[in-house]
């Protein structure tokens, strides 16, 4: 028997299959969905596919789910899936961890649609294609709220009148299934450093960080949606609410305008003009992308400070992302800032990019760890099934 999972994007589902012994067959994803749809998979990190689906009418999730399952006939004979387990962006206050989805529990999950608008939606969609398209299976839900669950109150809440909070306007924090994985994977290469005070860096094209004591999250930078925190490749990360009510009388911006500007044209887009992919603003080096990427890297510095102050201190740090894991130079930046907490980087071993970065000397453990949130949401749903 087999698990999959899916993370279901708003045009794009990323898929992973696993034999019973949690050992990955097969990984890979269609993007584009409803436009100019491909599909791409790897096999023990090579290629096995890797064209376009314009021709197979992949216009959403379902469609885009039956394709993958033809590509899974062809490349895995005798497949049977067990679980699908699904990445799910919010579990609201109620979901701290994974759970089998039934009729009762999508529906609190779909009643949690005014948090993540842009997100649960896609999320939801992707469970109801699965369950038509597997209808034997059973359905895991893994959100990427629980892991900040049981965070102290006062990195939990916002200074609103107090009935805010009780009708759950609280930080939720997110991408905590790649906190998840790198927190347990550092415990496997540095049990001692994992026991201490951790931050997680997850740095994609969206970003966040994390303050991890002991395994346990205990404050985050992404706050009651995936906006607040770090400036991201379209997301402009912390902001005065004050100048959202400027936009809103002020400049007679709607609601949707703003939403649209703060989700899809702020963040390194914004502030470059130019992409929000830092490839691009690495190669383009002129001063706006210079000035996107100063601004992302100082964020970083100041919210590691804040975290680090959450702590209580500081005994390691993790990168991770897309930005994390390769780009050397973000890396560089942003420990070159961070002397005085004690962090001293190895360049060689920074440029190289894998383990362990920093110095015989530095106080701090600097790690790079590569995230599989898909090998979480598989872990989780092979002990939900046998249960
Ligand atoms: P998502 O949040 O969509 O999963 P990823 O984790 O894949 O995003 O990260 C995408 C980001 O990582 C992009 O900004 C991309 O430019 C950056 N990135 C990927 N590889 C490199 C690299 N070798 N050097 C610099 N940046 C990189």
């Amino acid at each position: 028997m087999h698990l999959l999972t899916l993370n279901c994007g708003s045009s794009s589902i990323k898929f992973a299959i696993f034999d019973s012994d949690l050992q990955e067959v097969l990984r890979g994803q269609i993007d584009g969905i409803g436009t100019e749809p491909r599909i791409s998979a790897q096999r023990n990190s090579q290629t096995v596919i890797d064209h376009s689906l314009q021709d197979a009418c992949v216009s959403d999730h379902g469609s885009a789910l039956s394709a993958i399952l033809d590509l899974l006939r062809a490349e895995v004979p005798g497949i049977g899936i067990a679980a699908v387990g699904h990445r799910i962006v919010h579990g609201g206050t109620q979901f701290s961890r994974p759970v089998v989805l039934d009729e009762k529990t999508i529906d609190q999950l779909r009643a949690l649609i005014p948090l993540a608008p842009l997100h649960q939606p896609n999320n939801l969609a992707g469970v109801d294609a699965a369950a038509s398209a597997f209808p034997g299976a059973v359905q895991v839900g893994c959100f990427d709220t629980a892991f900040h669950r049981d965070q102290p109150w006062i990195n939990d809440a916002f200074a609103l009148p107090y009935r805010f909070y009780e009708e759950g306007v609280r930080r939720y924090g997110f991408h905590g299934l790649s906190y998840e994985y790198v927190s347990d994977r550092l415990r496997e290469i540095s049990p001692a450093h994992a026991s201490g005070r951790v931050v997680a860096c997850h740095l994609g094209n969206g970003a966040s960080m994390c303050a991890i004591d002991n395994g346990c999250s205990i404050g985050s930078t992404m706050g009651f949606t995936a906006l607040d925190g770090l400036p991201m490749g379209t997301r402009c990360g912390q902001l005065d609410p004050g100048v959202v009510l400027y936009l809103l009388q002020e400049k007679q911006m709607s609601a949707n305008a703003i939403e649209d500007m703060l989700y899809h044209d702020s963040g390194l887009k914004g502030l470059s003009g130019l992409s929000n992919d830092l490839r691009t603003l690495e190669a383009a080096a002129t001063p706006e992308a210079g000035r996107a990427i100063d601004y992302f890297t100082g964020r970083i510095r100041i919210e590691l400070g804040a975290l680090a102050a959450m702590l209580g201190g500081l005994d390691a740090v993790i990168f991770c992302g897309g930005i994390g894991e390769n780009a050397w130079r973000i890396r560089q930046s942003v420990c070159e800032g961070l002397e005085w907490l004690g962090v001293e980087f190895d360049a060689l071993r920074n440029r190289s990019g894998d383990g362990v970065i920093s110095s015989e000397r530095s106080r701090v453990g600097l790690f790079v760890i590569r995230t599989d949130e898909e090998i979480v949401i598989a872990r989780h749903a092979r002990k939900l099934i046998g249960q």
